[in-house]
This record gives structure tokens, sequence and C-alpha cells, in this order.
């Protein structure tokens, strides 16, 4: 090996070593199945342990092997694909809203470009082929696919920190991997077919070095050919693309940021709580042992979850008047009988949708709640009425005065229309900025001037008291550039192309 790294097929060469824990595993080719192919590699991932990985894959070699001078060659190769990779991930986060268009993707898109990432990582010059997958445990479709697909969000900005933060070989840190990083070495002494045998060292250091780098050079490659897969996606419209592309591209780009903020804290599945103290098996931690009502279970499918035989008697007065009668829970937030299970908590943009049902002791939240929010902030005494008339009736949407004062409720029916109005509603009623006002105040002139009682001139003179003088000048403004799109409004285009991506909000509608 010491021989030939001057030669410019040093890396080549080595592409020789034989696959042996694609074959350990029985890994289906990636030609033939891609999907399958990804989740044997996953499962063998979680049941191995570095040393396993590191002892198998050096099974014919041993420390005495590379030599230090290896190493710098071995050094400079990694850092060249890795400034590569610095350069695309600068320019994918500067240019374009990467994290939004990247989040609002379909699951199977995201799915695809995450294979193809894997698949360029396999065949890239690496010593180990697609074994270095087995060396890099983060590199999974799950752990990418977290929270809508933040977790190749995060990914990617760790590895852009990580190489930007040096000019040499940058290392990502894995404490799994780092297990392996001085072993003592008895395994060559017992592997009859490693003859003649050679000086032998007392640890795998050196090969521990080499696989690392062999790691971060899979690493490299993946990020390089999942990026290059998007990138392509986007500047080809592809497919896949489009729907999000005419999303971003039609709409206030704020409204797709926190669209793509609400999905990053979809939940995968409904939580599990007890039914009598509402604690998770987490809140439990260790030895949590949950257990659901057995004639429920039996009679009607259906999963009402005790932390304990303690919980389970202490609710039997309440469940008892259900239990194998009627799938009949509490709806306690997170679970199935949640209907907005799928929403986590932490998020400011789901809070928004969560908002108030909690304060009156309601544990469901529906679309009626949304936007509905205590005056914030400085606002004139026209929106503090505006927000008080709005909190003491919440299936109003706004309220809208004719010129001898009578009150016009104003109630949408579309729901995905409903949404994306009380979304802006609540940002005016919370925030000192008025994000959102012209796409309401168009909305409601589009619907309500030609009302009896109401004009244009009505409506704009109340939004001007309420929000400012220069509210007209934006609504202006925003009837313009929808005109210009060939839209009517700018929440109705919204709902059109977002449907691209969300459905038809008809779901809402059922909350
Ligand atoms: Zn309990
Ligand atoms: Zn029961």
């Amino acid at each position: 090996m010491a021989s030939k790294i001057d030669d410019d097929n040093a890396v080549e060469t080595t592409k020789d070593f034989p696959p042996l824990l694609s074959k350990k595993f029985n890994i289906t080719d990636v030609k033939q199945d891609a999907l399958k192919w990804n989740k044997e590699w996953e499962a063998a991932i979680a049941s191995s342990t570095a040393a396993d990985v590191l002892k198998e894959i050096s099974r014919f070699l041993d420390d005495s092997f590379f030599t230090p001078s290896d190493i710098d060659f071995f050094h400079e190769d990694l850092r060249s694909v890795q400034n590569k990779v610095a350069e695309v991930l600068r320019n994918l986060f500067n240019e374009g809203h990467f994290d939004t268009i990247w989040l609002l993707l379909d699951v199977s898109e995201k799915r695809r470009h995450i294979l193809e990432g894997l698949k360029g990582a396999s065949e890239a010059p690496t010593f180990w082929g697609p074994d270095c997958r087995a060396l890099c445990p983060e590199v999974t479709t799950s752990n990418f696919l977290t929270q809508g697909g933040k977790g190749l969000v995060d990914f990617l900005t760790r590895v852009l920190e990580v190489s930007e933060s040096s000019i040499k070989p940058a290392f990502l840190p894995n404490s799994w991997w780092e297990q392996a990083s001085n072993l003592p070495n008895p395994w060559w002494e017992q592997a009859p077919d490693v003859l003649p045998q050679r000086e032998i060292s007392q640890s795998t250091k050196l090969l521990f070095e080499v696989a690392t780098i062999n790691r971060n050079k899979f690493i490299a490659h993946f990020v390089l050919s999942s990026a290059l897969s998007i990138i392509g996606d986007i500047a080809n419209r592809g497919e896949g693309m489009k729907g999000v592309l005419h999303l971003m591209e039609n709409t206030e780009g704020y409204v797709a940021r926190a669209l793509a903020q609400v999905k990053t804290s979809f939940r995968d599945k409904p939580l599990i709580r007890c039914e009598n103290c509402t604690k998770t098996p987490e809140d439990i931690g260790q030895g949590a042992r949950f257990m659901v009502c057995s004639v429920c279970k039996t009679k009607l499918n259906f999963e009402i979850h005790y932390c304990s035989k303690f919980c389970q008697k202490q609710d039997w007065s309440l469940h008892k008047r259900a239990c194998g009668k009627k799938p009949v829970s509490k709806g306690l937030s997170g679970t199935k009988g949640d209907s907005l299970w799928a929403f986590g908590e932490s998020n400011p943009a789901v809070e928004l949708i969560r908002n108030c049902g909690k304060k009156e002791g309601r544990s469901l939240t529906s679309l009626r709640d949304i936007g509905v929010n205590p005056c914030k902030g400085k606002h004139s005494p026209a929106a503090e009425r505006q927000a008080q008339m709005l909190e003491d009736d919440r299936d109003a949407d706004y309220f809208l005065f004719t010129a001898s004062g009578e009150t016009v409720r104003f109630v949408i029916d579309d729901p995905g229309a409903k949404m994306i109005f009380r979304i802006n509603r609540g940002t005016i009623m919370t925030q000192t900025g008025d994000t959102g006002l012209d796409a309401m105040g168009e909305y409601m002139l589009k619907l309500m001037s030609g009302y009896p009682g109401l004009s244009r001139n009505i409506i704009l003179k109340q939004l001007c008291e309420e929000h400012g003088a220069d509210t007209t000048k934006k609504i202006v403004r925003l009837e313009k550039k929808s005109r210009e799109r060939g839209k009517s409004t700018f929440i109705e285009g919204w709902v059109k192309d977002s449907s691209n991506v969300f459905g038809d909000w008809s779901w809402l509608g059922s909350l």
C-alpha cells in the first residue's frame, strides 16, 4: 500500500476490498431494490456496535497495512472532497430557501433524494464502498426524515459548520463510532486466513483512523449526491418539485415558511398517555409498563392506556360508563383521541393554531380557535375593540361596521381560506408587525364590499382606523400584485396553490 500512494490511482486500487459487511448481513443489491437495500442496511447498523463493524471490515487487514504517511495522503484527499461539499452547501443555504422547499416536499420525494445521496456515496471511491455506510449510523433515511425532514436540514447545517471550522480535514463527531477508537486487536491472531503473519500492533488505532477518514468521505459524498439531486430537481422543475416551487413563487415567502415550520413539528404517530395521570412512557422513564383496558381492546379493538393498576382503578368510575360499549377516551393532548395529535406543542406556528383551547379547559382545539389572540403590543382603540369582539365570538372571522355603526359579522366558509385568514389575523393581533394585513384586507374587500351597508371605502376606512393610515396603500399594492399573477385574491390563490402540497384542507373543517 505504502509504495502505491504516489500513484494517482492509489484510491482506485483499494476498490478491491471485498464487501464483507454487505455479505455478512446479506444485503439486497441496490440496483435490484433500493428501498429494500436501505431498510436492510438500517437494520444491520442498528444491531451492530462500532467494534463489530471495524472488526468485520478489517478482517483481512492488520494495523501495519497502512502507514502514517498514507494517512497524510488520505487527509488531503478527504479535505478536497469536503471543500466541494462546503461550497455546494453554502450555495444551497444562501440561495433559494432550501430548508423551506425541503420541508414542504412530499415525504416520498424526500426519501428519493436521500436514497440518491446514499447511492452516490456507496459508489464513491472509498475503501469499503457501500460497507462504509455501516460506519455512519447518523446517515439513515429515518434520521433524516424526523420532524418532517428537519433531521436532514440539521445534519447538513452541522456538516457545513464542522467543515468551515477548520481548513484541515473535518471529522464529524459520533460517540457510537468513537467507541472503536482504540480497541485491542486480538482477532487477527485467530484468523487462520491471514498469512503470513506480519508484525501485528497491539491496537486498531491506525485502522480506526483510516476507517474514520472513509466514514467522513462517505458522508461527504452522501451530502454531494443528495444536494445535487435536490438542486437538479429545482433547476429542472422535476415532477415532485413542481407543487412546492409553485407555492413558493406565487405566495408570500412567510406563508410558505410558516407552513414548513408547521411540518417540522408534525408527529409521526400519536402519543400514548395514561388515561388517568396523563403521563407518557417517556415521562415515567425506565421500567414504564403501560397496559390497555382489555375489555375495550377485545370488544371494540380500542386502546385505553394506563401506566399502572393503580391508575386504572382510579379512573374506573369514569371509564366504566363507556367500557366495552363505546370507543371513548378523554382525547388527551397528542394521543389518538386528540384530532390534532399530529401537531407538536412547542412550535409557535402550531401554537397559533392550538391557542386558547386550553385556556378554557378544553383539551381539544378547533378551527374556530385559530388566530384568536389576546391583544398584545401597541394597538389602536379600534383594534383593541376588534380583538375583544373576536375573543367574545369565536365563530366570527372579523367584524365590519356599516356607516351607521351596525355590526356585520364576517364568516368564512372555506376551511383553507378560513385558516389562512385566521393565521394572518393572529399575526396582526399579537405582533407589532403588520405582515398579512394586506391579504386579510384584500380578501374582505373582495367578499364584503357589495354587502348592504358596506362599501370598499367604508371597509378601508375601518381598517385604517384599526391598523394605521397606510393600510389602504398596502392593500392596493397587494391587489395589483394579485391581478398581475392572475389571481382573484392572495388568499384564494394560496388555497388553490397549497392544495398541491397539503390537499384541499377539508380535514381542517372536521376539527
Ligand atoms: Zn397513570
Ligand atoms: Zn375499557
